[in-house]
């Protein structure tokens, strides 16, 4: 999920929103709780919290421990914006990205850039994406790794391809290869994977192409923005019980009324308060899960390296306490309501605010 959603209710009705719940939360009642804004304090974690691995609370408000880094470089893989940090995640999701590109590679899609998964410890970014906070989502380049290795300067500069014309929001022809199609499907083959997150133009390209098995484009949801990328995400993991799951997809592939309401000009009329704060400017430690807390005060392992993943047993650098039990709910009631169905790509909302529209996402 970027940050490039826009949505179809008033921006009035919006802010109101945001402003009643942080009320509702607390944070009038907390002059402090300005210092304390989760984006910052998660933000600057260099490292994972050295615990046993757990996603706390849902994609767009939560945190997470035990998370492991995606090495640089794989056979079959590159990441892409190393100095952004976040090529951190659950280690079942830095193990489903492996396996992805050596899956693809095997389908002839010569490897994955990876763009970004999570921050160590997840949580809110200063910049970009409304989820990948619990180490569960993660956005992969739809270019293909090029023929000769990336320097770290070339991946923090190199563009990404736009596959979607902008204004007639379809698919560019001469870029859409079977290739595209297959590694899609490889990827919305893994049980583990619940949605994968494309740009509105991608689905109808696959709802117009695809032929014999369509059942795997139930899990390829339209959404704005993730033209040049898509977005997978996994579902919550054992050993997670304060995850919060996303409402399941509909059964049906998803390409007849709610793809149609993408080709209107509804979705894309302009913003008109651009500037306004989005979720991850007002979301405060008391915001999150209250285990949230306890993930970012848990030490870190050694280094880095301690906490790459190099398959098979997942390290755990430090021995540390598992964060508390749950006393809380994870979240509380979303705020979907007066939303189009297509909206459910992407449940629910953070009730603070719903995440404003943006006229490109920031990676
Ligand atoms: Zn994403």
């Amino acid at each position: 999920m970027m940050s490039s959603v826009r949505s179809p209710l008033g921006n009035r009705t919006i802010l109101a929103a945001a402003f009643g719940l942080a009320v509702l939360a607390g944070l009038a009642a907390r002059p402090a709780a300005a210092e304390e804004r989760a984006k910052d304090l998660f933000g600057a974690e260099k490292l994972p919290a050295a615990t046993s691995a757990q996603s706390i609370g849902f994609y767009s408000k939560g945190c997470f421990a035990g998370g492991v880094a995606i090495p640089m470089d794989g056979p079959t893989w590159e990441v892409m914006r190393p100095s952004r940090n976040r090529r951190w995640g659950h280690p079942a999701m830095i193990a489903l990205i492996e396996k992805l590109s050596r899956d693809a590679a095997a389908d002839g899609w010569p490897g994955l850039l990876i763009g970004d998964i999570s921050q160590p410890r997840g949580g809110p970014m200063m910049t970009g994406h409304a989820s990948h906070q619990i180490g569960l989502d993660a956005d992969i380049w739809l270019t293909p790794m090029p023929g000769r290795p990336l320097s770290m300067a070339q991946r923090e500069s190199m563009s990404a391809t736009l596959m979607v014309d902008e204004k007639t929001h379809l698919v560019k022809d001469a870029l859409w290869t079977p290739q595209h199609t297959n590694l899609l499907k490889r990827a919305a083959s893994y049980p583990e994977v619940e949605r994968i997150l494309v740009n509105p133009g991608i689905k109808k390209k696959l709802c117009d192409t695809v032929k014999g098995d369509r059942s795997w484009l139930r899990k390829i949801r339209p959404f704005w923005g993730h033209d040049y990328h898509f977005h997978m995400r996994i579902g919550c993991q054992p050993g997670s019980p304060n995850c919060k799951a996303q409402e399941t997809t509909p059964g049906d592939d998803g390409c007849g009324k709610p793809l149609a309401w993408w080709f209107t000009e509804q979705p894309w009329r302009p913003n008109k308060n651009p500037d306004a704060p989005k979720a991850r400017d007002l979301m405060t430690m008391a915001n999150l899960p209250r285990e949230c807390r306890a993930v970012l005060d848990a030490p870190g392992p050694a280094s880095v390296e301690a906490a790459t993943y190099h398959g098979g047993a997942v390290p755990v650098a430090v021995a540390a306490p598992e964060p508390e039990a749950p006393s809380v709910p994870a979240t509380t009631a979303s705020g979907t309501a007066g939303l189009p169905a297509s909206m459910n790509a992407f449940t629910a909302t953070p009730e603070i605010g719903i995440p404003l529209p943006r006229p490109r996402p920031e990676n």
